[in-house]
């Protein structure tokens, strides 16, 4: 049984800035990850600290966050049949030299940090995550379709 499902992807800072917006787009939806609302963010330092919290005791974190607010982000909420593994799928694994061929990590990832995407971890994260960044006014109703 498959369900359909929202999630948040973030294109991340790096990626922006090489102008790879419109291709990691194109790649959901070549993946029957629907686009169903999306806008570019530039974040602040509390509100990348916010949403990145569950790594803040690793040593990563803050070189993690400086890295986020570096430069603007692209935040969308994509709709699918099983969206969430769907994307991470589409995305590939976190570092990009061992994401598999064919994935946004892959081609687009520089390194393990500035890895060109973000995208949530589960069904749960994922509604918590859209609701960082977007309004129920900014997304359309699955029953007006
Ligand atoms: P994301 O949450 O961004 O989709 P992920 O779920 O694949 O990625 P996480 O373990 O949640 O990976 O890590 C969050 C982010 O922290 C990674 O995407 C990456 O930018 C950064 N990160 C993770 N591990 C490391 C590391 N060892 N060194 C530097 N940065 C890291
Ligand atoms: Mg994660």
């Amino acid at each position: 049984m498959t369900m359909l499902e929202r999630t948040l992807s973030i294109i991340k800072p790096n990626a922006v800035e090489r102008g790879l917006v419109g291709k990691i787009l194109a790649r959901f939806e070549d993946n029957h990850l629907k686009i169903v609302a999306t806008k570019m963010v530039w974040l602040s330092r509390p509100k990348a600290m916010e949403f990145y919290a569950v790594h803040k005791e690793r040593p990563f974190f803050k070189s993690l966050v400086d890295f986020m607010v570096s430069g603007p982000v692209v935040v969308s909420v994509l709709e699918g049949e099983d969206a969430v593994k769907r994307h991470r799928d589409v995305m590939g694994a976190t570092d990009p030299g061992k994401a598999a061929p064919g994935t946004i990590r892959k081609d687009f990832g520089e390194s393990i940090e500035k890895n060109a995407s973000h995208g949530s971890d589960s069904l749960d994260n994922a509604k918590v995550e859209i609701s960082h960044f977007f309004s129920g006014l900014e997304l359309q109703d699955y029953a007006r379709r």
